[in-house]
């Protein structure tokens, strides 16, 4: 295979952090789904690829010739509880492109075999979520928010083992890097100093590199992280999006969203919500996520410790510690900040009150009172802002019960000099008509894993389009009935 202009950075220059591996061959590989918009960006001439031999390339049967593959090593919190030793137990990062834009950018295999950090594992991925993980990211993408995105999904042409024998598959994954909060437990867990250094210089030079040489610089790296994930975690919530595995090892130091296991969206509104089958104490609940993102970022914290201080001078430690906290404890402000941005725009509000933070709180209560459906309850307010109340009252229990509320924001509304239909149309561009509904992605993935592609395609038609209008996709943006919500539950896919 031709060469794709790979650099592989990460691997030479943190050694240690990667072990060299090769990807398992693959049967009968055929290929799901290929992204031309993406392979664009990439600079990859996405027509050639698929004219030559794509199946062969993105399952790894036949790599282009200066892929050079390796495991990552990263360690992580799950749970809660520490393993000092993850790494890609099922992926594969083959090198690093530069875009179009000049961005360097990871690419990797996700469910191509075994590594050395496979424990008990079988390195594999199956169809259905390699196909849901295009799904769920591509919306995230058309949604506006941070994604790692797939490139390519093959079938393997072999069975994977899981609850029962299902069709496997192989992912191309895009992403900004790989590196995680986890990447830094890995040397930290070690005590290897020098090894956590260079992957802080090594991060700041790829991240920050505006950091790259001033003093406290690993200190402003924490903060710039803090910065990304409180806006990247504003984003999930403003969206409806659930994570569902928040651990360590599952939270970049770029700020993109990335693996997409058990995670769903919202449909009615209730912060308790869990669709995850294994967290069972609801530790990942879509309204724990902005507490969580912080316990995690004092983990990193934690983590960077031994480079903001000598271990052994007690008062600088100390200092650091103080330093850090700082940093963990303005977390909540800036969260808060850049939700209330979101809100603002998904209110239509181009100016800015003290109350509209109130303003938003009692609307979501409203919607929380009401059962009503999230993404549709906000999308309401677009009719709603042209006089078109009926929309909304229709997606609650009781409607009369959003009088005061509407009273309130008509009145806020007023206030801001944004003529009606410009209001509208914000209004549209902030909040989208179509999400991922779970019985929906649920519908196209087994269908998909039966043989028929159709469905998938069309979803992925849809998501792709989320803030328009278009009748031809009005079955995905109805709710599902309250009964299978309730029932719905997701799984790692692992
Ligand atoms: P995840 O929950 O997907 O973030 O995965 C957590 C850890 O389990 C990572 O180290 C993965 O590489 C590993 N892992 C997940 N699925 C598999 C699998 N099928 N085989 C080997 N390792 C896996
Ligand atoms: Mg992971």
């Amino acid at each position: 295979m031709p060469a794709f202009g790979f650099d592989h950075s990460y691997a030479r220059e943190l050694p240690g952090a990667s072990v060299a591996w090769q990807p398992a061959p693959a049967a009968a590989p055929r290929l799901l789904f290929f992204n031309d918009a993406l392979a664009d960006e990439l600079g990859l001439d996405a027509r050639a690829l698929r004219e030559a031999d794509a199946a062969a390339l993105f399952c790894g049967n036949t790599l282009p010739s200066d892929a050079q593959p390796v495991a990552q090593a990263y360690a992580g919190h799950q749970f809660g509880g520490f393993s000092p030793q993850l790494g890609d137990g099922r992926a594969l990062l083959l090198g690093e492109l530069i875009d179009r834009d000049g961005r360097r950018r990871d690419i990797a295999f996700k469910g191509s075999g075994r590594t050395p950090f496979s424990r008990g594992g079988d390195g594999k991925a199956a169809v259905g979520p390699m196909l849901r993980e295009v799904l769920i990211g591509e919306a995230m993408h058309a949604l506006g928010i941070p994604t790692t995105r797939a490139l390519a999904v093959v079938a393997t042409g072999e069975p994977v083992l899981r609850d029962r024998p299902l069709p496997g598959a192989v992912l191309t994954r895009v992403a900004a890097s790989h590196l995680r909060v986890g990447s830094f437990q890995f040397f930290a867990a070690r005590g290897d100093i020098d090894a956590l250094r260079r992957l802080a210089d090594y991060t700041i030079a790829r991240h920050d590199p505006e950091l790259a040489g001033t003093p406290d610089a690993p200190l402003a790296l924490l903060r710039a992280v803090a910065r990304r994930q409180a806006a990247l975690v504003a984003r999930w919530m403003n969206a409806g999006f659930i994570h569902g595995v928040m651990n360590t090892d599952n939270m970049t130091i770029s700020g993109e969203t990335i693996d997409y296991g058990p995670c769903a969206f919202l449909e009615t509104y209730d912060p308790d919500v869990v669709f995850s089958s294994i967290d069972t104490g609801g530790r990942y609940a879509y309204g724990k996520q902005p507490a969580i993102a912080r316990w995690n970022l004092a983990r990193f914290a934690e983590a960077l410790l031994p480079l903001l201080a000598s271990a052994d001078d007690e008062p600088a430690v100390r200092h650091a510690v103080a330093q850090a906290m700082e940093v963990i404890d303005a977390f909540p402000a800036w969260y808060d900040a850049e939700l209330l941005r979101g809100q603002r725009a998904k209110l239509g509000l181009a100016s800015e009150e003290a109350e509209d933070a109130a303003l938003a709180a009692d609307w979501l209560a409203l919607l929380r009172a009401q059962r009503a459906d999230f993404t549709l309850a906000w999308r309401a307010l677009a009719d709603a802002s042209q006089g078109a109340e009926q929309p909304l009252r229709a997606l609650l229990a009781d409607p009369a019960a959003a009088d005061a509320w509407l009273a309130r924001w008509r009145a806020r509304c007023a206030r801001d000099a944004l003529p009606a239909d410009a209001r509208a149309a914000s209004l549209r561009r902030a909040n989208p008509w179509i999400i991922p509904r779970n019985q929906r992605v649920e519908e196209a993935l087994e269908r998909a894993t039966a043989g028929d592609l159709a469905p998938f395609e069309q979803l992925l038609a849809a998501l792709r389009r989320p803030f328009d209008e278009n009748a031809e996709f009005a079955r995905y943006a109805e709710p599902a009935p309250a009964e299978v919500t309730a029932c719905y539950q997701t799984f790692c896919g692992t």
